[in-house]
């Protein structure tokens, strides 16, 4: 199968039905129908793409507001803060119209546009950006949001907070900018519980929150390991692991349970936690899984995929045109098929200093 590489990236990165998860489908689906068989691509049985995978709405908002910004202010210095998304294929779209992306705000020039990202930032980034007259724009996910939220609230009720999450992640050190130093502790482990219980008292008032992104393999048992230590610890009632999250995982555990996967490649990037959250999932149902790139990586795995039934999925950060392009590597002797699933009606407004912003220019 040959994709038509060049329609695909004049496409736009957003789905044309902006806010359901049926909208990614669709926009696989049109940018597959008239992609030619090869015989040049890697054989395989049949592929089956999960309801739902790919954009979830938090990163939708996001990059509709950067598109946004991008069309409204030609005239701006325009920054992107630690790449909006995880995504590079995304990162470099925006590049190619003129938007630059820093890891420090301070590294933002004055007077610039400063578009911080759905993972949301720490309230002394967000000060440090404004200075200098810079103006931000914060598309923090509301999802995110709530747990930011909780985090306050469990420092005002002086609870130590135990945050399961990956070190370094923007999500983690935006909620760590909540906590005081003191009261934080990441933890990625079991262990690293058994180590904290060493030095933190068991009559401590304990919190846990949870990065949004997480599998529920990886966070359930380091909760559990906490309560042991903690029987009193204050959870999320409804846990701070997203909809989308938890949609894209339990897809993606159908589609190897019950709808006859036998490899699972996950369309995403190395810094994205919930795409590798997949392929943890995946793996834990049972079959082989790969972190996808680009349609390059199919060939290192070639071996692992000739004549299997594949399931491709995507991370919450990739866009259709990706995961085409990829699709694009294979030849499916019995074709494509799209799996019902889950469909996600949620979508999140554009942040309010986006309007604000608009208007002063209007004035
Ligand atoms: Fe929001 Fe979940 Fe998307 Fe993160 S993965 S941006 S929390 S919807």
């Amino acid at each position: 199968m040959i994709a038509e590489r060049e329609t695909l990236e004049q496409r736009s990165l957003l789905p044309t039905n902006f806010g359901s998860s049926r909208a990614v489908h669709n926009d696989l689906r049109e940018m597959l129908d008239g992609v030619k068989i090869s015989k040049s691509g890697i054989p395989v049985q049949k592929i089956l793409i999960p309801e739902p995978m790919g954009f979830c709405a938090g990163v939708e908002m996001a990059i509709n507001t950067l598109n946004e910004v991008v069309k409204q202010f030609p005239d701006r210095n325009l920054i992107g803060y630690h790449g909006i998304v995880h995504n590079p294929y995304v990162i470099g779209k925006f590049e190619e119209q003129g938007v630059n992306f820093v890891d420090e705000v301070s590294d933002a020039p004055a007077d610039s546009i400063v578009v911080l990202s759905p993972h949301g930032t720490a309230p002394q980034v967000i000060e440090k950006a404004k200075q200098d007259g810079r103006s931000v724009i914060d598309t923090v996910c509301p999802l995110v949001t709530k747990v930011h939220n909780e985090a306050k609230r469990m420092v005002e009720e002086g609870r130590i907070i135990i945050y399961i999450g990956h070190e370094g992640h923007d999500e983690a050190e935006g909620v760590r900018g909540y906590v005081p130093p003191e009261n934080f502790y990441l933890v990625e482990s079991e262990e690293e519980i058994d180590e904290l219980a060493k030095n933190l008292s068991p009559e401590l008032p304990v919190a846990i929150l949870t990065q949004t992104t997480l599998a529920q393999g990886t966070w359930q048992p380091i909760a559990e390991a906490v309560k042991k230590y903690w029987p009193d610890v204050w959870s999320a009632p409804k846990k701070d692991v997203c909809y989308a999250t938890t949609n894209r995982q339990e897809a993606v555990e159908r589609l190897v349970q019950e709808q006859g996967a036998e490899i699972v490649l996950v369309v995403t990037s190395e810094q994205s936690s919930n795409g590798k959250a997949l392929v943890y999932k995946a793996v834990e149902a049972g079959v082989e899984s790969f972190l996808i790139k680009t349609v390059e990586d199919l060939s290192e795995i070639k071996d692992s995929l000739l004549n299997k039934v594949v399931g491709i999925t995507a991370g919450a950060s990739t866009p259709a045109q990706q995961v085409a392009e990829v699709i694009a590597g294979l030849s499916p002797e019995n074709g494509i098929e799209f799996m019902e699933g889950v469909v996600e009606e949620q979508k999140f407004h554009l942040p309010k200093e986006l309007q604000q912003l608009i208007n002063e220019q209007i004035k």
